[in-house]
C-alpha cells in the first residue's frame, strides 16, 4: 500500500513571529523554518504503518520554494522512501495546494493520502478536506486513532465532546490530529541516509491544475495587548467587581 504525506515548510513553531511594518504579512525573511508540526505526526503514522508491514512506500509531498527540501529531507530521514518537490514561488492558499496535490495523487495512485489538520502558519485548517472533495474519496479529519482493516481504513476523530469512529474506503484522506502519535527523534545517521533518498522536483505550473490565489491578504496585526489582570481576595470582591465593572448584571 503506498502512503502519500503532504508536508508543508512553516516558520518554527518556537519563533514568535514578527508582523511585517506595513502589516502586509508576517516577515519570514532570515526566520527559522521547519515541518509543520501536525505534517510531522503525519509522517510519523505513515513510517509506523510501514513498520507494521501495512504500507509498502511513503511518499513526501510538498509545495513551495527551495527551502522546502529541507522539510522533505526531514520526512526522508522519518522514513519516508522518496520525495517531491512541488516548486513555486507563488504564496499558496488551501485550494491551490488541495489542486496540486490532487495532481500528485493522480499519477501517484496511493491508497492513503496523509496530512496535518492545520498547518500553523495559515491555520486554515481546509487543504485536507478540500482534496478529499477534489478527489471525490472519504476523509477521516482530526484523526487520533488509525487502523486498516482490508480495503478500508478506520480513523478514530477527534470532536467537540470526545471521538467519533468513521470507517472509509480507500483511497481516503486522513488529517492528523496532535494525539495520533509521538514523533520520532531523528538520529544523525538518519538524517545522513536521508541526503541519499531522491527528490523529485515539478514545476507546479508543469502540472495541469489552476492554483492562483483566490484570496487577497487584506491586513496582518498583531493581538492587542492584554491588559494586566487584577487579584481580587474573595468570591463577594469578584462578583462585586464584575457588577461594578458592567461584566455581570
Ligand atoms: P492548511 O489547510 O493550510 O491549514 O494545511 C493543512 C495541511 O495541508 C498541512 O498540515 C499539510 O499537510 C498540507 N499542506 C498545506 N500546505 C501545504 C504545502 N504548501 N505543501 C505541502 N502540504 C501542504
Amino acid at each position: 500500500m503506498k502512503v502519500l504525506v503532504a508536508v508543508k515548510h512553516v516558520l518554527d513553531y518556537n519563533i514568535a513571529p514578527r508582523i511585517k511594518q506595513d502589516g502586509s504579512d508576517v516577515d519570514i525573511a532570515g526566520v527559522k523554518m521547519g515541518i509543520n508540526p501536525f505534517d510531522e505526526i503525519a509522517v510519523e503514522e505513515a513510517v509506523r504503518l510501514k513498520e507494521r508491514g501495512v504500507a509498502t512506500e511513503i511518499v513526501a509531498v510538498s509545495i513551495g520554494g527551495e527551502s522546502s527540501k529541507d522539510t522533505l529531507r526531514h520526512a526522508l530521514a522519518m522514513g519516508a522512501d522518496r520525495a517531491v518537490l512541488i516548486q513555486t514561488d507563488v504564496v499558496m492558499q488551501p485550494l491551490g495546494v488541495a489542486k496540486l496535490l490532487k495532481a500528485v495523487v493522480d499519477k501517484e495512485a496511493p491508497s492513503l493520502i496523509i496530512l496535518g489538520k492545520q498547518a500553523i502558519d495559515d491555520d486554515a485548517g481546509q487543504t485536507g478536506q478540500m482534496l478529499a472533495a477534489l478527489l471525490g474519496v472519504g476523509q477521516g479529519t482530526f484523526a487520533s486513532a488509525v487502523t486498516i482493516k482490508d480495503a478500508e481504513v478506520e480513523v478514530a476523530r477527534e470532536v467537540d465532546g470526545g471521538s467519533e469512529t468513521v470507517v472509509l474506503k480507500l483511497p481516503a484522506v486522513i488529517t492528523a490530529d496532535l494525539r495520533l502519535n509521538e514523533p520520532r527523534f531523528i538520529k544523525l545517521p538518519n538524517l545522513m541516509m536521508a541526503k541519499k533518498k531522491p527528490i523529485d522536483t515539478l514545476a507546479a505550473t508543469d502540472l495541469a491544475a489552476d492554483f492562483s490565489p483566490r484570496l487577497k491578504l487584506a491586513k496582518v496585526a498583531e493581538p492587542p495587548v492584554r491588559k494586566a489582570g487584577v487579584i481580587v481576595g474573595n468570591v463577594a470582591e469578584l462578583v462585586e467587581k464584575l457588577r461594578s465593572e458592567k461584566v455581570i448584571a
